[in-house]
């Protein structure tokens, strides 16, 4: 026999998944410009060309048993060390390379802190809207998913909800600001006030709550919000951050684990963390990748082509009649569905070559999203179909 859990897990296939082949297909019945696809948030922008510099020079400058080699499991440690000076000197707080461990993006900062920290009967919450993996790993850590619904308003946090929804089995929070599948980020009043509300429910109940940062979006944001810091208002906080976004580097797998230094037994987190990351087999994360962006801390794709394409999508679609939350980052936008059932709605874009995704998956009813990390002229060929797609319901 085999797992019946990881088959169950393997044949199914994510919604957005689904959407993204069928539009592979329909791509080769009416050619790809005929169909506007929404569905993946695969970065559209290149990553920086002093990436690809810094690689090449990499390969031609490195000693071929550093450069293919193995680190050491936690990540090459002048690689660690220039990563918590950076975050010393952005965010003002303390790190040290025995605070960092690097990973293989930010699902593996996930399931690798997930597995250190919970146990049988534990609980973690997260916050809906939400990215759909975190139940895959919460479940697979071992832990119980507790779903808390934001205001459907604004789609911001929903404090009386939390407080019910915090137990003595609460064992963590993830937060994730600028947020997918919504691109709203947590404004820095409601970041202090959830920090307020862990700790008094950690005198409570006596125990530790981790407050888990999934930050892949940190450097999307196109108005002045600040994104807060978790580190800076939090002392259990565990960053989990990755470059797949920030630097458009997803297939190339590299981010990290910040263990904060005032988490409590900082030391023991994160050896757990290094015994999680063996346990999942990770070994090291990949070299290249680990030296490439120890060398490019403070670079970023071009963020202004998805701020251009967020202003463009979400003028002509509140124009159009549609509602909107108006995303402050990342590169994905929600909308009201035209009918309760966002998967109805959903099947009836698809009929003007519209791939957008219902939100169910994402833990709401009743919107869908769109990603937004395509190509401008894609967003422009698309409008007349949104009118099409929203004038059909109005007959
Ligand atoms: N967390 C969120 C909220 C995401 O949107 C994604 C990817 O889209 C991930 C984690 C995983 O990112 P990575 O590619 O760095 O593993």
């Amino acid at each position: 026999m085999i797992s019946s859990k990881m088959l169950e897990l393997g044949k199914k296939s994510s919604v957005i998944r689904e959407i993204f082949e069928y539009g592979l297909k329909r791509k080769a019945e009416i050619g790809a410009e005929n169909v506007y696809d929404f569905s993946l948030g695969n970065p559209s922008v290149p990553a920086p060309a002093k990436v690809t510099e810094v690689m090449k020079k990499l390969i031609d400058e490195t000693p071929a048993e550093v450069l293919h080699g193995y680190t050491s499991a936690p990540g090459d440690v002048k690689v660690r060390t220039a990563i918590a000076e950076n975050i010393k000197a952005k965010f003002g707080v303390d790190a040290s390379l025995a605070n960092i461990y690097m990973t293989c993006g930010a699902a593996a900062s996930l399931t690798i802190t997930l597995n250190a920290i919970v146990e049988e009967g534990d609980e973690v919450i997260a916050f809906a809207p939400f990215f759909p993996e975190y139940r895959v790993f919460v479940e697979q850590a071992g832990a119980k998913l507790v779903v808390v619904s934001n205001k459907t308003e604004d789609l911001q946090l929903d404090f009386d909800a939390i407080e019910k929804a915090i137990t003595p089995n609460t064992k963590a929070v993830i937060i994730n600001s600028p947020n997918n599948p919504s691109g709203v980020i947590v404004p820095e009043e409601d970041i202090k006030k959830l920090c307020q509300l862990l700790k008094s429910k950690q005198s409570e109940y006596g125990k530790e709550i981790f407050l888990i940062s999934d930050e892949p979006y940190r450097e999307l944001v196109f108005t002045g919000e600040k994104v807060a810091y978790i580190p800076c208002y939090y002392d259990n906080a565990i960053v989990c951050y990755s470059y797949s976004k920030a630097l458009s580097l997803p297939g190339e797998r590299i981010g990290y684990i910040f263990v904060a230094p005032t988490v409590k037994d900082s030391g023991d987190v994160f050896a757990a963390i290094c015994g999680s990351g063996r346990a999942l087999g990770y070994v090291c994360a990949p070299s290249l990748m680990q030296y490439t962006i120890a060398q490019c801390l403070n670079d970023t794709a071009d963020v202004s082509i998805y701020e251009k394409n967020r202003n463009l999508l979400y003028d002509a679609l509140t124009e159009i009649g549609y509602t909107v939350i108006k995303p402050d980052g990342a590169f994905y936008m929600f909308v009201k569905s035209l009918e309760e059932d966002a998967n109805a709605f959903y099947e009836r874009a698809k009929k003007f070559d519209l791939l957008i995704v219902p939100s169910d998956s994402f833990g709401v009813p009743g919107f869908v999203r769109i990603s937004y990390c395509v190509d401008t002229s894609l967003i422009e060929r698309s409008l007349p179909a949104f009118k099409s797609l929203y004038e059909d319901y109005q007959k």
